[in-house]
């Protein structure tokens, strides 16, 4: 687990060091990726730390989808995009490598070079109900989740 004082996104948000800030309010903000996967890639960054999707508090995480819309709107119109990708990765084996919770915003174009892509495996019906059953099960309420995994 990294430290915020050695966080590289929260020193970005302490503006110890620069980044191409595109948006910026008293909870979020966002700036263009460094090494970005097309021309206007964004990261919406919460400013408080957290590593995933799953250690970030609700109210930060419907502040930073919000902005993630409005950025995303902005892109595809000001760029003239085609369309965009929302990524957002937890953990090293999902491909974050900065281990503070981020959105990508990718503009699209025709015929670009983006590949955002997964193989796909076989599950049989037998397979598919094992799994539905494995996460809708009850009475195993994980620690960390204290709402209805029913929903
Ligand atoms: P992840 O793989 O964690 O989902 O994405 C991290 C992203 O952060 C990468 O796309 C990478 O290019 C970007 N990034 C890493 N370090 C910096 C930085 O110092 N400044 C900016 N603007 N982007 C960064
Ligand atoms: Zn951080």
């Amino acid at each position: 687990m990294i430290s915020e004082q050695e966080c590289i996104f929260c020193k970005i948000v302490r503006g110890e060091i620069p980044s191409k800030k595109i948006y910026e309010d008293h909870d979020v903000i966002a700036f263009l990726d460094i090494n970005p996967a097309n021309p206007g890639h964004c990261l919406v960054v919460p400013k408080k730390h957290s590593e995933t999707i799953s250690d970030t508090d609700d109210e930060v995480l419907e502040k930073a989808i919000v902005v993630t819309k409005k950025l995303a709107t902005v892109v595809k119109e000001k760029l003239n995009a085609d369309g965009v990708n929302i990524v957002q990765n937890n953990g090293r084996h999902a491909g974050q490598l900065v281990s503070h919770i981020h959105f990508h915003i990718i503009p699209r174009f025709p015929d670009d070079k983006v590949l955002i892509t997964y193989q796909r495996v076989q599950m049989d019906e037998n397979a598919l109900n094992e799994m539905q059953k494995k996460l809708t099960e009850e009475g195993k309420k994980e620690s960390r989740s204290d709402w209805d995994m029913r929903f």
